[in-house]
């Protein structure tokens, strides 16, 4: 397992939360992309970036922290916003590839006429034959933690997504499923949420390189409530009026 490689796409919250998770348990290899410098405001949700780091790039100053904590570390950087397919090229040779940067509007991932990252990162790793770890979001006090989805394996996220948007269409799912559909809401954010997404997702990542446990975040979208320390999941029905977008039921 400390063999292998990661890729991740975006260094904030739960990215970070992440590699400080991975590196205990001594996964030393990395990829490492995202297009910011540290800010005042990451310091409160972003335990590995201090106030000595404000204006460095984030990358940076997470490379820092991995060839810090394991021996013998390889830690490759670009300082970069992930929008084109040729930006993967990068990640060719990943055992898995996260997408911990802010996740689209789903209904956008389902359109036909809109390309979300999510929808090029999913060309790519099934052309690649590598997994892509989805990590979610949150905000105020909810947050989700989207699949782990394995080429051939799992169900693809628009396939996910589009069975559960179907399944819920009657019921005021909308806010909970789409954290960024109802944008007049404005909560701030809790730094707990962004640990349990980070613990869940990086955890999940442990399990799917050593193969110690069965995988269980696959074919569905899990949801922590911080109000009332509620976890909730919707997973895909796999019943006759399922329309499986990706090919892998018949
Ligand atoms: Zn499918």
């Amino acid at each position: 397992m400390v063999n292998k490689k990661v890729g991740i796409i975006g260094c904030g919250g739960i990215g970070s939360g992440i590699i400080s998770n991975l590196v205990s348990y001594g996964v030393k290899n990395f990829i490492l992309m995202d297009p910011d410098v540290v800010e005042p405001s990451n310091i409160t949700r972003q335990p590995l970036f201090s106030l000595q780091d404000l204006s460095k790039q984030k990358t940076e100053v997470l490379r820092s922290f991995i060839k810090n904590r394991v021996k013998n570390a390889s830690v490759e950087t670009y300082n970069k916003k992930f929008e084109l397919e040729d930006d993967l090229k990068y990640f060719e040779d990943v055992d898995i590839l996260i997408f911990a940067a802010d996740s689209s509007n789903f209904k956008d991932i389902l359109s036909d006429n809109i390309t979300t990252p999510e929808n090029i990162l999913e060309k790519f790793s099934y052309r690649k034959n590598i997994p892509l770890a989805y990590c979610g979001g949150y905000k105020g006090f909810t947050g989700r933690v989207l699949p782990i989805v394995i080429p051939g394996v799992t169900h693809s996220l628009p396939c996910i997504l589009h069975d559960i948007i179907q399944t819920n269409e009657n019921s005021n799912f909308d806010f909970v499923l789409d954290l960024n559909h109802n944008t007049e809401i404005t909560l701030s954010t809790i730094p707990e949420t962004c640990k349990v997404i980070s613990s869940i997702m990086s955890f999940e990542i442990i399990k799917y390189l050593s193969g110690i446990l069965p995988l269980s975040l696959v074919n569905k979208i899990i949801f922590v409530e911080f109000k009332n320390y509620s976890l909730s999941q919707s997973e895909i029905s796999l019943n006759e009026n399922h329309t499986c977008l990706c090919g892998l039921s018949p």
